[in-house]
């Protein structure tokens, strides 16, 4: 692992503008499960309770989604950055970051210091809820406490509209002008770094693609093998807290020396 370490560090630290490509692994140390992994969220939820289609089509789709909302949320609200995260603030530090597209929802970057706009989120982020009606915001923490004061399926107070969060459902388009971002600065990057992701999900997970391909160097940092660890040029097999921490004291060893 040193030697991968060291060439991770010397890839990061010589050709600067470090793209962090960041999946729900980043967060798993902060206590919010993944979807994939034996214990992460398919194990015991339904992925038809995260379908846009579903969402849209029957009220008791809705209250099964917020049932499963309340309770993620409630672990999203719970959690702290971990030393993944706060690595990547480092990196910003340093004048080596040039942004983060995550798809992650929970707000961690942000909290932990990356500034707001080099966080690129690309399924959106689960702090703020809308109306789909007329468009109004609510904090999510609002929301959260009707529903925990037994709202099942709360509605717009404005015009009762059908409240959704701000993240993207399964079948839900993206974000166009997030998406739009993400490819510009991917193919702008010199280091892309994927940290916690099975580069399962598309097209999220075309960016490392265009990355590769526009000439960037490409640093994975996953627990298990993701679909692009043949044509990388590091692949660190591991906890992204510790990873992230020892590649980014590597980083800033090298700019004292
Ligand atoms: P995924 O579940 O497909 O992959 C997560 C990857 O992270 C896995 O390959 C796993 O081996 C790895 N991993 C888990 N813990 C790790 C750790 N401590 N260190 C390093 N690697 C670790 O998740 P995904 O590819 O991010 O896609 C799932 C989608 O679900 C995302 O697009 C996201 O929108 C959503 N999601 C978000 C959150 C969140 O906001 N925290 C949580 C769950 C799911």
């Amino acid at each position: 692992m040193d030697a991968r370490l060291d060439r991770a560090a010397e890839l990061v630290a010589t050709t600067g503008r470090v793209v962090a490509f960041t999946g729900a692994g980043v967060s798993t140390e902060s206590g919010i499960p993944d979807f994939r992994s034996p214990s992460g969220l398919w194990a015991r939820y339904d992925p038809d309770d995260f379908s846009f289609p579903n969402f849209m089509r029957s009220e008791d789709a809705r209250r099964r989604y917020w049932a499963v909302g309340r309770e993620l949320y409630g672990a999203i609200r719970a959690a702290q950055p971990n030393p993944a995260h706060r690595a990547l603030v480092t990196l910003e530090r340093l004048g080596l970051l040039d942004c983060v597209i995550t798809q992650n929802v929970d707000d961690l970057h942000q909290r932990a210091g990356t500034d707001p706009a080099k966080v690129i989120e690309l399924h959106g982020n689960a702090t703020r809820v809308r109306c789909l009606g007329c468009a109004r915001r609510y904090p999510r923490d609002e929301i959260q406490e009707r529903l925990l004061a037994g709202e099942a399926v709360p509605a717009c107070h404005a015009c009762g509209g059908i409240l959704k969060p701000l993240t993207v459902l399964f079948g839900e388009p993206m974000p166009g002008a997030a998406v739009e971002r993400a490819e510009e600065r991917s193919r702008a990057a010199g280091c892309f770094l994927v940290v916690g992701s099975s580069l399962a999900v598309y097209p999220a997970a075309y960016m490392p693609s265009y990355a590769k391909e526009a000439g960037a160097r490409l640093v994975v940092v996953n627990l298990t093998p993701t679909r692009l660890d043949h044509v990388a040029d590091v692949v660190m097999a591991g906890p992204a807290g510790a990873i992230l921490a020892r590649l980014v004291e590597r980083v800033e060893a090298r700019a004292v020396r």
